[in-house]
């Protein structure tokens, strides 16, 4: 199996097995994203595809459960290239419980109904959508290529066509300035793509990225760890999907947390003012990663 360059899924992905049926991303926009910046988007050609999904089947073939179809907005890939990739993969897993990618708004709005009902028909189930933010100031100023409305209807055509959603937001894009705005339309997101995951991430300036110039130039500046969690207080307080299992575990975060969201709201904003008030302790700096 080929691989090329870093590879990023999400954590609950940790177990599957990752078919990069595409490379980078094909929006590579995001001002605080360096993941595929290095690579220019294309999809694999197919035969190689396929080929290592073969590979895999006959290496661990009995064993996989999930596949993560890589890399950063997969799911841009045409049906073409999807509808073999999927059938291959039913074929070659006999145990293979579902297919998952990360799929932008634009991604979404780029296929027909009738397209996503095909691909959900041969098994790809989840995908992972990252609005980050619900505030549309936050969501122009991190150029995420897509409004509050664009996911609401992202999330509302993958439902349509019976795939499950996975929305993440990132703790801290709208910086110091948008902060309160931020959270507070993040959760009024969250409500409105009513997704089945939600996960919360913090976000890392990271160097070289269009965000840390403005952070050198002073025109951003990120919370601090009392804003961030301050954030998460709000957004977990305010989101209401009917029945969400939300978890902040990512690498990122500074305090790992996990309900069910509504239900588990009391609870949860109960562990984040402990933390604020400094009865539990934080991820240190150094435990944690992007
Ligand atoms: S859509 Fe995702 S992978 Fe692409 S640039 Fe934005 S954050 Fe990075």
């Amino acid at each position: 199996m080929r691989y090329e360059g870093t590879l990023y899924r999400p954590p609950s992905e940790a177990d599957a097995y990752i078919l990069q049926a595409t490379i980078g991303c094909s929006w590579n926009h995001c001002t605080y994203c360096d993941m595929y910046r290095a690579k220019r988007f294309r999809v694999r050609a197919l035969a190689e595809s396929l080929a290592d999904v073969a590979e895999a089947s006959r290496r661990f073939g009995e064993r996989v459960r999930k596949v993560f179809v890589a890399d950063g907005d997969a799911l841009a890939m045409p049906l073409d290239h999807w509808e073999p990739v999927l059938h291959a993969c039913r074929e070659s897993f006999p145990h293979l419980r579902r297919v998952s990618c990360y799929a932008t708004a634009r991604n979404l709005a780029e296929k027909s109904p009738e397209e996503l009902e095909r691909l959900r028909g041969l098994g790809l189930g989840l995908l992972y959508l990252g609005p980050e933010s619900g505030d549309d100031a936050t969501l122009r100023r991190i150029a995420k290529g897509g409004s509050f409305d664009d996911h609401v209807e992202a999330a509302r055509k993958a439902r349509a066509a019976g795939m499950r959603t996975s929305a993440i937001f990132l703790l801290g894009a709208g910086g110091v300035e948008r902060s309160a705005e931020h959270a507070a339309a993040s959760a009024r997101l969250a409500t409105a793509m009513d997704p089945d995951f939600l996960s919360a991430l913090t976000l890392t300036v990271i160097p070289g990225t269009p965000l840390a110039k403005l952070e050198a130039s002073g025109r951003f500046a990120l919370p601090d760890v009392a804003g961030i969690l301050g954030e998460l207080r709000t957004f977990v307080a305010g989101a209401r999907p009917r029945d969400a299992l939300f978890r902040t575990n990512h690498a990122s975060n500074h305090l790992p947390l996990g309900g069910r969201l509504p239900a588990d709201a009391p609870r949860i904003v109960a562990a984040i003012d402990a933390a604020l008030e400094g009865r539990v302790p934080l991820r240190p700096e150094w435990a944690r990663g992007l």
